[in-house]
């Protein structure tokens, strides 16, 4: 068992996806912060680890190399948090790699719905944005809108414009969740069940989905997410006890100042939980 005084964040974002942050500043700040234990976890792409590695090695900061994996089940997307894995695995870099081949066309679709609004260049100013050209998401297009005064802030812009069922969403195949899980495991990591208390599910659907996640695989569910409201937490606990799931804890952070949450800054693991960490074994 790690110290229990450690301080894990084990779910955040750099520019390699859609925070703000290069993975270095994301140490720094994580550091800052006084996270013991950090997981980088962009979505669907490894390319922050090496850097994010490289920063933490100067520092006394443990980091524990991480992804969010992009999901569609039942019509739902969901998203699985890897952590742990051997970050030069073929098949998790394969399986990323298709991941990741339709967001620029999925990109230009939306930008040609925004279009259709008489919003102009929201592709190109996504683009602009986005740190990696290979991983434009709809967090680059928010903060274009947000930039060109279209909305005041992220939250409304996706209320507006980004979720189902909104003029600028396109509907989209992700990998499923029985691949996510496998390319995990196949690397030797861990699969985590991402912020369940925010997906728009109703609660049955949302227990089939942790039934089918445990049975394909899959370790732990993110009881404690920046996310997640504080009635949420508790109930995403007794899920994870009742289905015999492990769990995390991560504050999902993104950019300072964003309405995000911060690097380190969550609810405190609930006591009836066992943590993902509990027997990692190379921790100071
Ligand atoms: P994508 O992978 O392109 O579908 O983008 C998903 C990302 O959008 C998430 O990882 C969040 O960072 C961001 N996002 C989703 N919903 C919201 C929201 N309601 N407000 C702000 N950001 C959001
Ligand atoms: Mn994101
Ligand atoms: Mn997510
Ligand atoms: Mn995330």
């Amino acid at each position: 068992m790690p110290h229990p005084d450690f301080h894990f964040d084990l779910h955040c974002h750099s520019r390699a996806s859609d925070g703000t942050l290069t993975p270095s500043e994301v140490v720094e700040r994580a550091v800052a912060q006084q996270v013991d234990v950090l997981a980088l976890t962009d979505h669907d792409t490894l390319q922050g680890l090496d850097e994010a590695r490289q920063s933490a090695t100067t520092t006394g900061l443990k980091l524990i190399a991480g992804v969010e994996i992009s999901v569609t089940w039942n019509k739902s997307t969901v998203h699985v948090v890897g952590l742990g894995f051997d970050s030069h695995n073929a098949v998790l870099q394969a399986g990323l790699l298709t991941n990741r081949a339709g967001r620029d066309e999925r990109a230009r679709r939306m930008g040609e719905a925004l279009a259709r609004l008489g919003i102009l260049g929201a592709y190109e100013g996504a683009r602009e944005r986005a740190g990696n050209k290979e991983l434009i998401s709809r967090t680059h297009f928010g903060r274009f809108l947000v930039d060109q005064g279209v909305c005041t802030n992220m939250k409304s812009v996706f209320k507006r414009f980004l979720v189902k069922g909104k003029p600028g969403y396109v509907e989209h195949q992700w990998a499923t969740l029985s691949q996510s899980i496998e390319w995990i495991r196949a690397a030797g990591g861990q699969a985590v069940l991402a912020h369940p208390g925010r997906y728009q599910m109703g609660r049955e659907k949302l227990r089939l989905l942790i039934d089918d996640f445990k049975t394909l695989g899959g370790a732990a569910l993110e009881v404690v997410s920046g996310s997640h409201t504080a009635e949420q937490t508790p109930q995403m606990a007794a899920l994870a006890v009742e289905y015999g799931l492990l769990a995390s804890a991560g504050s999902d952070f993104h950019s300072p100042g964003e309405g995000g949450r911060e690097l380190g800054r969550m609810q405190a693991m609930p006591v009836n939980c066992t943590p993902i960490w509990h027997d990692w074994k190379d921790l100071p």
